[in-house]
């Protein structure tokens, strides 16, 4: 299969990368079985054509789990130890850690994020995710249960066997180390199909997964579509389980793969349109800080953005002075991600511009008030300015969906069981950030909030020992944490007669 290098010459970041372009089967790069389709890598500062990587089939995906059934069942799983298991994952963690400017500068070549953005936060949240899990691989223990003295009653966690995984554009790098670490923890072995638009990082990982010594068949990566491996995935019969990041859409979509072929257990990180909640005894210059991160990082391009702020109408107007303040200054700060001081970069790709400029004029349409942005920065590659809408009512489309782009809405509020309501009136709750001096009230107001994840006085904060996760139409399950580890294991229940005779 066909390699890429790049020279990356640039203010922030100078040096070389090669990866394999082909697919990652059982320790090995191969083209696809089918045909040798291959799919445009697009640079969306300028987009242009970074390279072409291969495309696999159903055909590819049958192949990758055949390499992983019999890692399972050889060297893997309950044939591995949990300590053996850790220390592979410790090894491929000191090897991010060596690259890791390297792998920083591929995901902002191929998502546009600030390369100091990647390598200050991506890249040692997914070298903490690989040693946190790696501490839990020899800490995985089922529970003795007393029952009578003529039994032995006691629960073994399990590994599913062959997990499938499917991970979306916007964090390429986190997002797969996230669905790997506790996969492998775990004992599982896997079949990762990374995202279509953004593979680079996912193939460049899968050489340190050889390197660090995982035995072949234990990750398996397949690149291609979402329509032909991603469904694959999704309804194999041979993959016991399947964890997806990305669309509510696609997230069904999955659900019924499910359904409709062996009820694999499926879990979901799904979108979400978050609400931040400014009372007005907040600390309001940082609440304004906080509040501008948690909608305009990575150009709004987040699960968490907090793309609905709700701010107490005595402290309406300078809030909206000062968050327009913040937004202007990003706006002056629109850039490629590998010049010196960018800090807003481009939306993922032409298809994304559109969308998220298709909103801004729904919005416009629908009557609420373009404070601040609305419109395309340059004509080369995807950016758009920061935007702030007011005077939004609830039904409006931009209230209600999510954007994925850099689009606040701005929405005033009374009382505090009024922006519990209005906070409340959305199908998603992925999470939620409250700011408040008053801590009764903050904690209070997180209570009645349906998020998975809150946030008091600060946003979009993860550590990884904290689970993450959505409640409503935002997921199913929880990643990150000991609670990851529920979802790759399987309770298996053991009753031994002790004296019991018939
Ligand atoms: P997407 O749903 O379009 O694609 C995600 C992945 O699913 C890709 O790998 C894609 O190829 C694959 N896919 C597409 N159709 C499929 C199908 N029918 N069967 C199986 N797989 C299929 O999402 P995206 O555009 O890559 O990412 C944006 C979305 O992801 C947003 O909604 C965002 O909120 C969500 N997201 C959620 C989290 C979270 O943790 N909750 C994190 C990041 C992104």
């Amino acid at each position: 299969s066909g390699t890429f290098t790049y020279h990356f010459d640039t203010p922030v970041y100078k040096g070389t990368t090669a990866l394999h372009t082909g697919l990652y089967i059982n320790g090995e790069w191969v083209n696809p079985v089918q045909g040798s389709a291959t799919a445009d890598i697009i640079n969306p500062a300028n987009g242009k054509t970074i390279t072409s990587v291969s495309v696999g089939t159903a055909a590819d995906v049958d192949r990758a789990v055949v390499a992983a059934q019999n890692a399972y069942k050889t060297v893997w799983g309950l044939r591995c130890p949990g300590s053996a298991r850790g220390r592979l994952l410790n090894k491929l963690a000191d090897l991010v850690e060596e690259h890791q400017n390297e792998l920083a500068a591929l995901d902002a070549l191929n998502i546009g994020k600030a390369f100091h953005t990647v390598l200050a936060g991506d890249i040692p949240f997914s070298i903490a995710t690989l040693r946190y899990f790696a501490g839990w691989a020899d800490k995985v223990q089922g529970k003795t249960m007393e029952t009578n003295e003529n039994k032995l009653a006691y629960t073994r966690h399990e590994p599913y066997g062959v997990v499938g995984q499917i991970t979306p554009w916007n964090a390429p790098l986190l997002m797969v180390i996230i669905k790997i670490a506790p996969a492998l923890a775990t004992g599982n072995t896997i079949v990762l199909k990374p995202s279509e638009v953004t593979p680079l990082s996912a193939l460049r990982i899968a050489d340190l997964i050889t390197e660090a010594g995982f035995p072949p068949g234990v990750v398996n990566i397949v690149n291609g579509y979402g329509l032909t491996v991603g469904a694959a995935i999704a309804s194999h019969r041979q993959i016991a389980k399947v964890a997806f990041t990305g669309s509510a859409g696609v997230g069904r979509a999955i659900m019924r793969a499910s359904t409709e072929s062996n009820l694999k257990p499926v879990t979901l990180e799904l979108g979400g349109k978050s609400p931040t909640i400014v009372f007005d005894d907040a600390n309001l210059e940082q609440a304004v800080k906080w509040a501008s991160m948690g909608i305009f990082y990575a150009s709004g391009q987040a699960c968490v953005a907090g793309s609905r702020i709700f701010v107490q109408e005595s402290i309406h107007e300078e809030f909206l002075k000062r968050f327009t303040e913040t937004a202007k200054a990003l706006a002056g700060a629109i850039g490629d991600p590998f010049a010196q001081g960018s800090q807003h970069g481009p939306l993922i790709s032409q298809a994304q511009l559109d969308r998220v400029l298709g909103y801004i004029e729904a919005g416009k349409q629908e009557g609420a008030t373009l404070h601040v942005g609305g419109a395309r920065h340059g004509n080369e590659g995807y950016f758009v300015q920061p935007t702030i809408f007011t005077n939004l009512k609830p039904d409006m489309k931009i209230v209600r969906e999510e954007i994925f782009g850099p689009v606040a809405c701005i929405i005033k509020f009374k009382t505090e069981e009024e922006v519990i309501e209005m906070a409340n009136n959305t199908v998603y709750g992925l999470s939620c950030n409250v700011f408040s001096q008053n801590i009764s009230r903050a904690i209070r107001v997180t209570h009645a909030l349906e998020a998975g994840n809150c946030w008091v006085n600060c946003a979009s904060t993860a550590e990884v020992g904290v689970p993450f996760g959505g409640y409503k139409e935002s997921g199913i399950g929880r990643e990150m944490g000991e609670y990851a580890l529920d979802t790759y294991t399987q309770v298996k229940a053991i009753h031994v007669n002790l004296g019991l005779n018939l």
